[in-house]
Formats: C-alpha cells, sequence, structure tokens
C-alpha cells in the first residue's frame, strides 16, 4: 500500500524507546484539578516518566510541588528544550509541541463555565488547535492518545441516564459552546485520526520497519462527568468549590435557580482510576466516567450543610448550622439534569466510583481548610 504523502520524519527515540524500558507520558494539563491528581498517580510507577505542559490558566504549580526536581518528571517548553523544573515556563497546546513519547492524556482545556466563558475564542482554539496539536504528535511518534472529554456534549440532555450511544442536545451558537461543541470536535478529530491512520493502515511502505512499527493514532475518549476533591480552585465557580468554600467562610451557599437540576459528582481518585484504565485497556470509547449518584443543587447544598458545617457545630454541643442556602440567578444553557449511564466502563473496564459524596467531601474539605487557613472549630 502506498500514499501520495511523504513519509513523515521517523523521530529517532521511537527506536531508542525499544531499548528502554520507561515509559514517557505526557500529560497536557498535569498543572490542574484532575491532571495533577493523574500525574501523582502515574508516577507512582517507577517505570514512568512524566512530561507535563500547562500554560497555568487555571492550574498551578502548588499542584505538582512535590514532583518538582524528581529525576521521572519535566515540565517543558514547547521548542523541546529541556529546562530546569524550577522554571516558571508557559506551554500553551495551540502551539506545535515536540516531544518524545509513548502515552499522551491530554487534558489542558479550563473546565469550570466561568473559565472557559472568560476567553470563549481561547477555548476552541484549545479544545481544536490543541486537540489537533496533540493528535499531529501522537501520530508522529506512535504515541496512544487520551482525550478528556466531557458529559457537556450531551448538552441538555432529553435521554436520562445518559449513555455514550446518545448524541446530545447541544445548542451550538450558546455560551457554552466553545466548551461543549469545542470538545464535540475535538472527539470528531480523535476519531477521524484514528479513522485515516488507524492500526492496519501504514502510511507509506518504503520502509519495511517502520511500516512494522505502526504509526497509527490509538485514540481513547473518557467522557468526563462532574469531578471534585482536593486541589480544585477555590474560587473556581463550579459547585462543590463554591459550596465548600462558602460554608468555611460561613457565607450563604448560592444556589442557582431553580436548583432542581441535576448533577452526578465523581470524587477525583475514581476518577484517576477510571482514566488509567481507560488508557491501559482495548477500547477506544468514547466512554462515561462518573458516579451515577444524582443530586439536585438543593440536595447538594443541604448535603454540605449538614456535612461539613453540621459536623463543626455539632463539636460544639449540637449548636444548629447557622449557614444559608441563598437562592441566585441561573446562567444561561445550564443543563437541567445529568447522569452518566456507566454500563461500559463497568463491563469493558471493570471500574466504577467508590467514594460516596459523603465521604469525598470532608476530604476536600480538609484542603480547603488548609489553603484558606480555616481551623475546625473545636
Ligand atoms: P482545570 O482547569 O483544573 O485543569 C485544566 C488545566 O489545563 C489547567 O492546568 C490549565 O492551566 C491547563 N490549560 C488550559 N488551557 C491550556 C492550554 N491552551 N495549553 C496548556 N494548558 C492549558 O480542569 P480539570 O477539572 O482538571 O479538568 C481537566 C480536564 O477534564 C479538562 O479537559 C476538562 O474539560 C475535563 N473535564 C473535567 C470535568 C470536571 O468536573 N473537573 C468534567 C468534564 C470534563
Ligand atoms: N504537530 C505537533 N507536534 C508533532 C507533530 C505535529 O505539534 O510532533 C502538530 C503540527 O504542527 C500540526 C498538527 O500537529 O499543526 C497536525 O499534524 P499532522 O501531521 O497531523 O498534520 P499536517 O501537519 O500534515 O497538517
Ligand atoms: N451551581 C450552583 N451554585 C453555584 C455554582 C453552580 O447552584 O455556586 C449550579 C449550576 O447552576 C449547575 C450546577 O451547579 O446547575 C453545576 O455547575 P458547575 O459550574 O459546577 O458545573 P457544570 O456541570 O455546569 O459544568
Amino acid at each position: 500500500q502506498t500514499t501520495t504523502k511523504p513519509p513523515p520524519t521517523p523521530s529517532p527515540l521511537r527506536f531508542s524507546k525499544f531499548f528502554q524500558p520507561n515509559m514517557r507520558i505526557l500529560v497536557t494539563g498535569g498543572a490542574g484539578f484532575i491532571g495533577s491528581h493523574l500525574v501523582d498517580k502515574l508516577m507512582e510507577d517507577e517505570k514512568n516518566e512524566v512530561i507535563v505542559v500547562d500554560n497555568f490558566f487555571t492550574g498551578s504549580k502548588d499542584n505538582l510541588k512535590r514532583w518538582i526536581g524528581h529525576p521521572r518528571f519535566e515540565l517543558r517548553r514547547h521548542e523541546g528544550v529541556t529546562v530546569s523544573v524550577t522554571c516558571l515556563l508557559f506551554v500553551d497546546v495551540t502551539e506545535p509541541l515536540l516531544v518524545e513519547v509513548d502515552k499522551i492524556y491530554h487534558l489542558a482545556c479550563p473546565a469550570s463555565p466561568i473559565f472557559y466563558k472568560y476567553n470563549a475564542v481561547k477555548t476552541i482554539k484549545t479544545n481544536v488547535i490543541g486537540t489537533l496539536n496533540m493528535l499531529g504528535l501522537a501520530k508522529r511518534v506512535g504515541a496512544r492518545i487520551l482525550l478528556t472529554s466531557t458529559s457537556e456534549v450531551y448538552g441538555d440532555p432529553l435521554v436520562h441516564p445518559q449513555p455514550e450511544s446518545y448524541w446530545g442536545n447541544v445548542n451550538p451558537i450558546g455560551v457554552r459552546s466553545c466548551y461543549d461543541e469545542g470538545k464535540r470536535v475535538a472527539e470528531t478529530l480523535m476519531f477521524d485520526y484514528h479513522r485515516q491512520h488507524g492500526i492496519g493502515c501504514p502510511q507509506y511502505s518504503t520502509d519495511a520497519f517502520m511500516i512494522s512499527m505502526h504509526f497509527a493514532t490509538e485514540i481513547r475518549i473518557a467522557r468526563i462527568f462532574n469531578t471534585y476533591g482536593p486541589r480544585m480552585n477555590i474560587d473556581d465557580g463550579r459547585v462543590v468549590s463554591n459550596f465548600i468554600a462558602q460554608s468555611l467562610r460561613d457565607e450563604p451557599l448560592t444556589v442557582q435557580a431553580p436548583g432542581t437540576q441535576t448533577r452526578s459528582f465523581c470524587y477525583v481518585s475514581d476518577m484517576v482510576d477510571g482514566l488509567i484504565r481507560l488508557m491501559e485497556g482495548d477500547n477506544t470509547g468514547p466512554i462515561n466516567i462518573g458516579n451515577p449518584g444524582e443530586f439536585t443543587m438543593i440536595e447538594l447544598a443541604e448535603l454540605v450543610k449538614e456535612v461539613i458545617t453540621y459536623s463543626q457545630e455539632a463539636a460544639l454541643c449540637l449548636i444548629s448550622p447557622k449557614v444559608e442556602i441563598k437562592m441566585v440567578e441561573n446562567t444561561p444553557d445550564d443543563p437541567r439534569q445529568r447522569k452518566p449511564d456507566i454500563t461500559k466502563a463497568k463491563e469493558l473496564l471493570g471500574w466504577e466510583p467508590k467514594v460516596k459524596l459523603r465521604d469525598g467531601l470532608p476530604l476536600m474539605e480538609e484542603d480547603f481548610r488548609l489553603r484558606l487557613g480555616v481551623s475546625k472549630k473545636i
């Protein structure tokens, strides 16, 4: 089989990788909330070398501070020059990136509505050009690439709970479209690269060795549902971080009207476990990764009051909690319901979440207390 396209320049490290045991893993968006927990987990395996690229828009070097200076960890600049990990460098996935890696976890993209709406055009560029660049990179070096897509691809869903086969109900011109349509295009790009450069489709025939190496684009797509846990930005605007920060600051919990809209919240360690299983397994996806426990925003506010405020007050002889719930205006196109159907994740990945919301909230509370400097009132 021959094609008209000239063969791409083979990456020298593609050869050397066969002679060295370490797995080089790129995590884009690795300084963010989920990305930094993923880095922690990947770094536990001594065979993994982890490279993080991030533009630090919503992420922070603090999230990675335990790895700064570690011999198996690098922050990189996009020219491909290795730099001291203590340097503060800015890497944007909308720029071409030259690194030699075996696997790519592509997370880079702001996830909180207030941040992704802040510069909507940049969000689209990140989703479209950023994913294109990561796919170009994956194709050149023969790396497997996992995209963290989102439950937002289902929009304001008319099917409940949402299976992967549901095509969604998305407003293409709304204020959330930069994110949800951006992720939908990112998924499309993933599958088009897979189909066009997939296994069994060597791009050129002149070099038998290269064909046997399969410069294939092996893809994995996770559709992530709302995730929470330590290291979320305190003022990030998402509902769980807002409610916990508000309750620790003795401020009213701002439930956006009508408050009957639902979400399903997955603790971050479960999420990371699901992402790694997806990457290591044989299925392209898309696969929903999320916790099917479904809560209205009023129920969530009540639970936060009970678990966080009340536990504080309980230590002070069961004085009733003083934190109030305040109904505030909502933003346009807010999905009314969201709950993952995780049949595929269970069957294909052997994955299901372990941490209940009631158990995960106190773990996040601990982290928020430290960062806000609010001690327990005992
Ligand atoms: P986050 O905002 O904490 O992390 C995103 C990271 O990407 C940040 O470190 C940010 O600085 C970086 N980034 C953003 N734009 C970039 C760019 N152009 N170049 C390089 N780096 C860039 O968000 P998160 O909650 O950790 O989400 C991670 C991924 O998971 C995102 O792709 C998001 O869409 C997806 N996701 C998250 C959730 C959730 O509930 N947290 C739900 C669905 C999907
Ligand atoms: N790309 C990259 N790193 C690489 C290889 C490619 O960032 O190691 C980028 C490249 O700049 C291009 C995109 O990925 O914009 C898509 O690359 P591909 O080779 O698929 O497409 P082409 O360059 O042929 O348009
Ligand atoms: N929300 C809320 N109070 C807040 C922030 C958000 O009631 O302070 C609601 C919001 O209207 C939405 C849900 O919580 O229905 C989840 O919002 P979030 O921004 O966390 O994530 P989304 O699922 O919308 O991306």
